[in-house]
């Protein structure tokens, strides 16, 4: 298992259709509901199992609008080790 070189988190890969590997936490998937590409807190970023990437707000099953994604929560949500915005 790989560790994270920021903050010594443990991490895991997942390929990106553009071909890059992107950390995310290091467990089983998990089911999410969130605001497609808004603004606001709190922000999350998931990668799916065929490498796609959202971001959005974290919502709640029954809200108006949420989207429900399966996937892994992006390392880059919760890392503690970087002081800049990842370049996405
Ligand atoms: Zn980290």
């Amino acid at each position: 298992m790989a560790k994270c070189k920021q903050c010594d988190q443990a991490i895991e890969f997942v390929k990106l259709g553009n071909g890059k590997w992107h950390p995310v936490e290091a467990r089983e998937s998990e089911v999410f509901y969130f605001h497609r590409d808004q603004p606001g807190m709190p922000r999350v970023k998931i990668v799916t199992a065929n490498g796609s990437f959202f971001s959005g707000r974290l919502g709640t099953r029954h809200e108006n609008g949420v989207t429900r994604l399966e996937g892994w929560l992006s390392h880059f949500t919760s890392c503690e080790g970087r002081e800049e915005a990842p370049p996405f």
